[in-house]
């Protein structure tokens, strides 16, 4: 990787400008699932273990008017990593000002400093100006300005184009801007999974939509070896088809993609061959298995048998996987088997590099409990997709190259 890391920046005594993934639920002003956070503390510990002041940026949520800010402040997150550290957090409940550059000029060597939500800037008096996420070049410099280097950890955000992810990476100076361990592990794998692969290379794309998942699988299919498609998205192609789809989950107008797909990808896509059709979209609707089409009045919403033995023939002598995306309607217990199957049949494959693209999957991987048994889980849904589609992420393009 040409990217300079978190290991190639000088430290001691420097001021840290670090951008996190703090992005987590909230509920009733405590932090619920703190993955996020527990993630990033591998380079936090590490700045400040070599004498780095860390100063941690991150997002929360969408903040579009003041009403929204008192309920997205970082306040809470701030405590909870304290915990995490078993240290003191010192947290400024604002994003700019006198008050965040005294409490930065009194940091010791070691300290940590979390900012107020990034954000916040999107919302100045009273209007929706999107300081932040416009990465306004004022900002991105005002920020760049409080400290001496910058790492970027946020994984998450490295699809946009942001103050605290691009702009203050494109202030700081060459050579003082670094990525951390958890972007480094992503870059890794999902990076060397798409243009390094392992052969034979396998993709399974799932999920709601093909419109969601056009780029990645025109982009994969020079890439991969086969390209399993489930989930949603498989009716539209079965559509394509001119198979019977009944009141399944379709997008007419991409029917005509899906004929094109199909016809380039040749044998290199593979298709459910028979599926789980229900009479209401209900867990305990009545359910049928059914091959060649879904009958009138009825929906597919899980991958059949036959499909996963199918997909489990394609996947056994793979070396890389990448999934994304669910088989079914996998948050129903009845309709979450065929992405069970699959999950648990790649956890199997201890020959091969496992890689999870984030969001929904990451979620139905846990939800299953096979997480662990997989190489890689993306922290980050829309990155993990804008990298499987071989487009340039911002956030890692504005890194300093080593
Ligand atoms: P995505 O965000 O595109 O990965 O889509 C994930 C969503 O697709 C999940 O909420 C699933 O419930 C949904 N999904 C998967 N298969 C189906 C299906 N056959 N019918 C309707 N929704 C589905």
């Amino acid at each position: 990787m040409a990217k300079m890391t978190v290991e190639d920046l000088p430290l001691e005594g420097k001021k840290v400008l670090m951008r996190v993934d703090f992005n987590v639920p909230i509920k009733d002003g405590k932090v619920g699932d703190d993955n996020r956070i527990v993630a990033a503390l591998p380079t936090i510990k590490y700045v400040i273990e070599h004498g780095g002041k860390a100063i941690l940026f991150s997002h929360l949520g969408r903040v579009k008017k003041e009403e929204d800010k008192p309920g997205l402040s970082m306040k809470p997150v701030a405590a909870r990593l304290s915990n995490l550290l078993n240290k003191p957090v010192t947290f400024v409940p604002v994003t700019e000002g006198k008050q965040l550059e005294d409490a930065i000029n009194q940091m010791n060597n070691g300290d940590v400093l979390m900012v107020q939500n990034t954000r916040y800037e999107d919302v100045k008096d009273g209007k929706y100006v999107k300081r932040e996420s416009g990465n306004d070049p004022e900002l991105g410099k005002y920020w760049a300005s409080l400290g001496d280097v910058y790492v970027n950890d946020a994984f998450g955000t490295a699809h946009r184009n942001h103050a605290s992810n691009v702009g203050i990476a494109q202030n700081i100076g060459a050579g003082k801007s670094a990525v951390g361990f958890l972007m480094e592990k992503e870059i890794k794998f999902l990076g060397n999974a798409v243009d390094n692969p392992e052969r034979p290379f396998v993709a399974i794309l799932g999920g709601a939509k093909v419109s969601d998942k056009i780029g990645v699988i025109d982009h994969l299919l020079g890439k991969a070896d086969k390209i399993i498609i489930g989930g949603g998205m498989a009716y539209t192609f079965m559509a394509a088809q001119g198979k019977k789809i009944g009141n399944s989950l379709v997008e007419p107008d991409k029917e005509d993609v899906a004929k094109e797909i199909m016809e380039k990808a040749g044998d290199k896509l593979v298709l459910p061959v028979d599926n789980v059709e229900a009479d209401a979209f209900k867990n305990d609707a009545n359910t049928k298995v059914v091959e060649g089409g879904i009958d009138d009045g009825w929906e597919g919403l899980d991958i059949g048998p036959k499909s996963i033995a199918k997909f489990e023939d394609v996947l056994k002598d793979a070396k890389t996987v990448v999934w994304n995306g669910p088989m079914g309607v996998f948050e129903m217990p009845n309709f979450a088997k065929g992405t069970l199957a699959i999950g648990k049949f790649l956890g199997s494959l201890t020959n091969a590099t496992t890689i999870v693209g984030g969001g929904d999957s990451t979620a139905a991987a846990k939800q299953l409990g096979i997480a662990d048994k997989l190489t890689h889980i993306s922290t980050g849904g829309g990155a993990s997709l804008t990298y499987l589609e071989g487009k340039t992420l911002p956030g890692i393009a504005a890194i300093s190259e080593k």
